[in-house]
C-alpha cells in the first residue's frame, strides 16, 4: 500500500513547472470547491493550503446542509433559495456524509416578530428579538416554497404544545408549540473535503493540492510558497491566483503586496458534549432557535453525541480563537431554557472548538445581520503584479458548489478557456454509486463480504464510516497485514495505514482531528493516541524522538485549542 505520489514527489514537480494556470490560496471547502471544479475542466491549478485542508472556518460549523431560513427575514432571498437547492445536491452527491435532518423549533410565543419582519425587509429595524409562530410558519412556508419540486426532503409540520411534549417529554413545558422541518446534516464535513480534493487529482494529473504548504509572499510575476514542514521555498509563476484564505483573506493579499480590506469575520463556537440523557431527549432531531437578543441557539444530534452551539462575535484576528468560559456558560444556560430539567455540568463536554465566518466588511447594528452570502471581490493585474486576484468572500459551506461555480466560470473566461463538465451532479467520494435505500444497502455489504475475506459487521462499519469507498478500503486491509487497534478495536491497523499513505496525513492531529471523527467525537483516549501515533511513526519511518515529539506537540494542541487534556 504506497500512495502514488508522495509529498515529496509532488513538491519537486511543482519546482520543475512552477508556470502554472491557477495558484488557489487555502484549501477549505471554498477552495477545494474551485480546485475540484477547475480540475474536472482540464486546468493547470495548484492548491497550498498553510496548514491541513478544511482545518479553518470549514472546520468549525455548525455541520448544517441549510438554507438558512433566518437569513429570509434579512431580506437575502437569493442565498436561501440557492443554498436550498444547493442542500438538495449535497443529500445526493454525498449522501454518505450529508444525511436529511429534523430540524425543530420551540415557541415560546405567538406573534412577536410578525410586525418586525416587514421593517427588516425595508432594513427599517435592527434590534433582533425572538420569532413567535405566526413568522415562522410564514418563513417554513417560503422555504418549503424554495425546496420546490425536487422533495428531497419532506414539507413542514406544526404540532400542538400537547403533541410536542407527548413527542418531547423533557421540552419545557411553556412552549405554546414546535414546528419541524427539514434540513441536512454535514456528518463528516473535514472527509468530504479531503474526499474532492482525491477526486479531482485522480480526475486530472495537472491538478495538484498539498497541506502544509503556505503562501508567503512574492515579487512581480512569482507567488512564494513556503514548504511547512521543512521550512524551505518554492515559486511559481501563475496567470490567475484565487484567494480562498479565508478569514486570512486580507493577510494573505496583504503578503502578496495587493492590500484588502474585504474581511470582517465573526467567531463561532461550539461544544461537543457525552450527555447520553440529553441524546436521548432531542431523538434524532436538532433543535433550533433564536434568542431574544437574536443569537442562533442549536442542540445537534451528532452520533451518540450532542453538538451546541453557536456564538457570533466580532473579532480583530482569526487566528488563535478559541471558546471561552462565557461562551461555555451562555451555551449551558440555553440549554436550560429548552430543557430545563435535564443537568449539564461541564464534566459533559468532551471537546470544543471555535472558528472565524469570513464575512465580507459591513456596517450592521448586530453581527447576525451581516450577510451570510458569497461574492468574488477582484483585484486586477497591474504593473506591479501581472495576474490578477479573485478574493473568495463569505459564503455557506451549503453552497461552496454554486459558489466554486461562480469562481471557475471567471477564472476559465479569463484564461480564454470553456466549461466542459459541471459539478451540479457530481457524486464526492464515497458518496459514488451509493446505494440509496436499506434494502440496496444490505445487498451492498454481503456483495463485498462475499468478495472479501472481513467479515459482514467488519464491512458494515467501513460502510457507515466511508461510504462506497469501502469497497477499496476493505480491499486494502484484505490484502495487507491487518489487525484490530488494540485500544480500538472497530479501527484496523491496515485501515490507518490506508489514510495516513493515500489521504494526505502529514501530522497525528490531521488523523484524529480530521481523516476520522475519533478527536472530535471525544472518543480518544492516551494509550489510543499513542497507538496512532505509532501507526503514523512506523509509515513515516520515524525515529523514537520523532515520535514522541509528535505524540508531546498533539498533546499540547489537543489542551490548548480544545481544551481536551488526558
Ligand atoms: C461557527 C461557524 C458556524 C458555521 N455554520 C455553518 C453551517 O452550519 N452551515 C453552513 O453552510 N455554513 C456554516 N458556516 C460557514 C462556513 O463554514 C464557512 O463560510 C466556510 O467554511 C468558509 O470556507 P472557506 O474555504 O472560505 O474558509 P476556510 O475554511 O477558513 O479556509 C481558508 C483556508 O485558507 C488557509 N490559508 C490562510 N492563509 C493562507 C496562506 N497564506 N497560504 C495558504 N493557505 C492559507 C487556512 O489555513 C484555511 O484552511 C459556519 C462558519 C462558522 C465559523
Amino acid at each position: 500500500m504506497k500512495n502514488s505520489t508522495t509529498r515529496e514527489q509532488t513538491i519537486n514537480n511543482i519546482r520543475q513547472t512552477p508556470d502554472i494556470d491557477i495558484l488557489i490560496i487555502g484549501g477549505g471547502v471554498n477552495g477545494i470547491g474551485v480546485f475540484r471544479d477547475l480540475a474536472i475542466n482540464g486546468v493547470h491549478v495548484l492548491l497550498a493550503e498553510k496548514a491541513d485542508f478544511c482545518s479553518g472556518a470549514s472546520a468549525a460549523s455548525s455541520h448544517m446542509a441549510h438554507g438558512g431560513i433566518r437569513y429570509l427575514e434579512n431580506s437575502e432571498f437569493r442565498l436561501v433559495r440557492e443554498a436550498v437547492k444547493e442542500r438538495n445536491r449535497l443529500l445526493v452527491n454525498a449522501p454518505h456524509y450529508v444525511k436529511p435532518l429534523p430540524t425543530t423549533i420551540p415557541m415560546f410565543k405567538a406573534f412577536s416578530g410578525l410586525f418586525n419582519a416587514p421593517l427588516k425587509f425595508m432594513r427599517l429595524l435592527d434590534k433582533p428579538s425572538e420569532r413567535g409562530a405566526l413568522i415562522i410558519k410564514m418563513g417554513l412556508m417560503m422555504y418549503d416554497a424554495y425546496t420546490g419540486s425536487e422533495r428531497t426532503v419532506p414539507r413542514h409540520d406544526f404540532k400542538s404544545r400537547q403533541s410536542s411534549l407527548a413527542a418531547y417529554p423533557l421540552l419545557n413545558p411553556d412552549i405554546i408549540a414546535t414546528a419541524t422541518y427539514f434540513d441536512g446534516a454535514i456528518l463528516q464535513p473535514e472527509r468530504l473535503c479531503v474526499e474532492m480534493i482525491l477526486d479531482a487529482e485522480a480526475a486530472n494529473p495537472r491538478a495538484r493540492a498539498l497541506n502544509y504548504l503556505a503562501v508567503s509572499g512574492g515579487e512581480t510575476d512569482t507567488v512564494r510558497l513556503t514548504d511547512q514542514v521543512s521550512g524551505e521555498s518554492i515559486a511559481v509563476r501563475p496567470k490567475l491566483v484565487v484567494n480562498a484564505a479565508g478569514p486570512w483573506i486580507d493577510f494573505t493579499n496583504d503578503a502578496l503586496g495587493r492590500r484588502s480590506r474585504f474581511i470582517g469575520g465573526t467567531k463561532g463556537s461550539h461544544l461537543v458534549l457525552n450527555h447520553p440523557q440529553l441524546r436521548e431527549a432531542i431523538g434524532e432531531n436538532e433543535f433550533f432557535f433564536e434568542n431574544k437578543d437574536g443569537r442562533i441557539v442549536l442542540i445537534f444530534p451528532w452520533f451518540d453525541r450532542v453538538l451546541i452551539g453557536t456564538s457570533d462575535l466580532k473579532i480583530d484576528h482569526p487566528d488563535d480563537v478559541r471558546c471561552t468560559e462565557e461562551e461555555v456558560d451562555y451555551f449551558i444556560g440555553m440549554l436550560s431554557k429548552v430543557f430545563p430539567s435535564i443537568k449539564v455540568t461541564r464534566e459533559h463536554i468532551v471537546f470544543r472548538f471555535s472558528g472565524v465566518r469570513p464575512l465580507p466588511t459591513q456596517d450592521a447594528a448586530t453581527t447576525g445581520q451581516i450577510s451570510r452570502d458569497h461574492s468574488i471581490r477582484v483585484i486586477e493585474a497591474d504593473g506591479e503584479r501581472p495576474f490578477a486576484t479573485l478574493s473568495l468572500v463569505g459564503g455557506k459551506w451549503t453552497s461552496f458548489r454554486a459558489f466554486a461555480e461562480q469562481v471557475t466560470d471567471e477564472a476559465l473566461a479569463r484564461l480564454g478557456a470553456t466549461r466542459t463538465r459541471s459539478t451540479r451532479d457530481l457524486p464526492i467520494g464515497g458518496g459514488d454509486q451509493y446505494p440509496a435505500t436499506a434494502k440496496a444497502q444490505r445487498d451492498w455489504v454481503n456483495a463485498i463480504t462475499a468478495e472479501s475475506t472481513l467479515t459482514p459487521s467488519r464491512i458494515q462499519t467501513l460502510f457507515e464510516r466511508y461510504g462506497s469507498r469501502a469497497k477499496l478500503i476493505a480491499a486494502t486491509c484484505a490484502a495487507n497485514d491487518d489487525q484490530p487497534l488494540t485500544h480500538r478495536a472497530d479501527y484496523s491497523t491496515a485501515e490507518i495505514r490506508f489514510l495516513i499513505q493515500l489521504e494526505k496525513i502529514v501530522y497525528l492531529d490531521d488523523l484524529i482531528l480530521r481523516r476520522t471523527l475519533i478527536g472530535m467525537l471525544g472518543e480518544l483516549t492516551l494509550p489510543l493516541l499513542q497507538e496512532l501515533c505509532a501507526i503514523l511513526a512506523a509509515a513515516n519511518g520515524w525515529d523514537d524522538a520523532r515520535r514522541q515529539a509528535e505524540e508531546d506537540r498533539t498533546l499540547a494542541l489537543l489542551a490548548e485549542r480544545h481544551q481536551v487534556i488526558f
